[in-house]
């Protein structure tokens, strides 16, 4: 099967009808970048930052950053990398830099630590900047964004960290700016997040977890994690309305993504890439190059009747056992 697969490597990922569907992939480490790309990936759309400083004993300087995120930038150009400012808290410490919480889930994790140390950011972005000179290919993402502030506050930052190094004689140009979906405040204020930034990308991941107030790492819960639940998939559907309407590019990074039955809804829903984990990329491609958009159509317009994840599950397997 893996043979076959892999002759799917440098084939669009289209479906029979011609729809472009483009399949992004997820990284955070350089064993990442080779597999990436030999199993087509067409960009990364979520660099996670916080592995390599999960990797060191103290927080890496703006050269030691520098350093890591030009070679991921390199690895990849001229596609797109999509980095994702530190998102640490929750169940992701740091060893040299402990957080002790109650609820670390609902405590201070990603943006909320970065803005109320604006150093970590500044030093963090300002490495981005300098990692993209003359290769233009970097996109910055924030998450756990809850409220517009928080956006217009990264931006102010964003933008005196690109003034200051053009100011020094960098040679690089603003790159585009998005906010991870992955708070249910944010679906609410999908729009009002779009029309500030660039791109959206929903995280559903912790989207999933929010929403239905289950841990995502809590098995006494885990049977109650369900990505396919109803409410998940008509929050997915009002983010791509609300990205569209704005104009702006909507993806999806967290592991819904690379769920071959699920990537053909979110395909009909409208997201403009699908960011996934490389051993997800060739699966997913053969699945939507042996669909149809119409088809996948009017398997969504089935899946937002259903009224539990069970049913949008078997209506899932039934579309999967159809195209083989
Ligand atoms: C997500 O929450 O879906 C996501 C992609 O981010 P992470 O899994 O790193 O929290
Ligand atoms: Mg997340």
């Amino acid at each position: 099967l893996n043979r076959g697969l892999e002759s799917l490597r440098d084939l669009p990922c289209e479906t029979l009808d011609g729809h472009r569907m483009p399949l992004w992939v997820n990284t955070g480490l350089m064993a990442d970048v080779a597999r990436s790309l030999d199993r087509g990936a067409e960009g990364v759309g979520l660099y996670r930052t916080e592995i390599p400083f999960l990797l060191r004993e103290r927080f890496p300087s703006e050269e030691e950053q520098r350093q890591i995120y030009r070679e991921q930038l390199l690895a990849f150009a001229p596609l797109p990398v999509t980095m994702r400012t530190l998102d640490i808290g929750g169940d992701k410490a740091l060893p040299y830099f402990p957080i002790e919480e109650e609820n670390p889930f609902l405590g201070w994790r990603g943006i909320r630590v970065t803005l109320d140390h604006p150093e970590i950011f500044l030093v963090q972005v300002r490495a981005m900047l300098k990692a993209s000179e003359g290769l233009n290919n970097l996109r910055i993402m924030l998450p756990m964004i809850s409220n517009v502030e928080e956006v217009d506050e990264a931006l102010r930052l964003a933008r005196r960290a690109y003034d200051e190094l053009v100011e020094d004689g960098w040679d690089i140009s603003l790159p585009p700016i998005g906010v991870m979906v992955e708070v249910p405040a944010a679906v609410s204020q999908a729009r009002q997040l779009a029309r500030r930034v660039d791109f959206l990308s929903v995280g559903s991941n912790d989207l999933t977890q929010y929403l239905l107030a289950v841990d995502r790492n809590n098995t006494r819960v885990a049977d109650l994690y369900h990505a396919y639940h109803p409410a998940v998939l008509s929050s997915l559907y009002t983010v791509v309305e609300a990205a569209h309407a704005e104009g702006k590019p909507v993806g999806i990074c967290g592991e819904l993504a690379g769920d071959p039955g699920a990537a053909l809804l979110l395909m009909a829903m409208g997201f403009d890439m699908l960011s996934m984990n490389d051993n997800s990329l060739l699966r997913v491609k053969a699945v939507i190059r042996s669909a149809k958009i119409a088809d996948s159509q009017a398997l969504l317009e089935k899946a937002m009747e259903a009224e539990t994840s069970d049913q949008v599950r078997t209506i899932l397997k039934a579309a999967m056992v159809d195209a083989g």
